[in-house]
């Protein structure tokens, strides 16, 4: 198996994103590879009447997630010493972003949890499962466990 060159790194920020955290530090160290760092804000449900037209209030709550989300990304990147150009923060569809921007960048492994805070024990979660589905390069899931 080839050196792999350039990892990409999907956070959560999730409690037990440590494991996966580690796990793709020790792969980077290991093939002396690029280490870069992903986290979506989950676009939300654009206004519909059902919550009426108070749209100001979403453009709000997101502004407000990728503010707190930035803060965490930026300890995160500090952790593991990834410069600033390394580290994307984006909004949309968590899968669809990890792999545009594994696809852009010339990733050749993306490293995701197993699951997420929405995931069961034994489960694959769905961003992960997504990303395995639609990515071109490698994926590696670490399995999390709840126990
Ligand atoms: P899930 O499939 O949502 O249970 O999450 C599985 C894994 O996908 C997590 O452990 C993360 O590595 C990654 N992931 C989930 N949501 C996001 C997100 N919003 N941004 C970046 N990575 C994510």
């Amino acid at each position: 198996m080839g050196n792999y060159k350039h990892i990409l790194l999907a956070v959560d920020f999730f409690e037990q994103g440590d494991v996966v955290t580690n796990k793709a530090q020790a792969l980077a160290t290991q093939n002396q590879a690029k280490l870069s760092i992903v986290h979506v804000v989950d676009s939300l449900p654009v206004v519909d009447s059902s919550y009426g037209t108070d749209m100001p209030f979403n453009m709000d709550l997101t502004a407000e997630l990728m503010a707190q989300a930035k803060e965490k990304m930026a300890e995160i990147a500090k952790k593991l010493n990834v410069p600033s150009e390394q580290s994307w923060l984006e909004t949309g569809s968590p899968s669809s972003e990890i792999v545009r921007v594994a696809e852009e960048n010339k990733v050749d492994l993306i490293v995701i949890g197993s699951h997420g805070r929405h995931g069961l024990a034994l489960l694959l979660g769905s961003t992960a499962n997504s990303v395995l589905h639609h990515a071109t390069c490698d994926v590696l899931a670490v399995r999390l466990r709840d126990d």
